[in-house]
C-alpha cells in the first residue's frame, strides 16, 4: 500500500533526528543553562496520521506520533537487544524454565 503521507513522514523524521543531535551534543557539553533552542515543528507537520495498514485494511488515523513518524501501536517490531548484558540477559530469559527464581529463604 503506498503511503500517501511518505514525504511528510521522511521529513517528521529527519526534524526529530536533527532535534536528539542538537540535545545530544548538548549532553556531551555537560547540559549548560540554557538548553538549546530546537526548530519549531513545520506548521504542515502537525496533523500528521500514522497512516499505518490496520487489520482492518484501513490507514491508521492516530496523530499521537513518536519519533519513527508511527503511533504507538504501528511503531514496528523491536531490532532486539544492543549491548552485551542486554543479550545476556536475552540468552537468560530464553532458557527452559525462563530467568532463575528467587530461592526459599533459609529456616
Ligand atoms: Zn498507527
Amino acid at each position: 500500500m503506498h503511503d500517501p503521507y511518505s514525504d511528510k513522514r521522511r521529513r517528521w523524521r529527519e526534524h526529530h533526528e536533527l532535534c536528539s543531535a542538537l540535545l545530544q551534543q548538548w549532553e556531551a557539553r555537560g547540559c549548560p543553562r540554557p538548553p538549546p533552542k530546537t526548530p519549531p515543528l513545520p506548521d504542515d507537520l502537525w496533523d500528521l496520521p500514522c497512516g499505518a495498514k490496520t487489520r482492518a485494511g484501513t490507514p491508521c488515523k492516530i496523530t499521537t506520533l513518536y519519533f519513527g513518524g508511527r503511533c504507538k501501536w504501528h511503531g514496528g517490531l523491536s531490532t532486539g537487544p544492543k549491548s552485551e548484558a542486554g543479550k545476556e540477559q536475552s540468552r537468560i530469559n530464553g532458557r527452559k524454565g525462563g530467568r532463575p527464581k528467587r530461592r526459599k529463604p533459609d529456616l
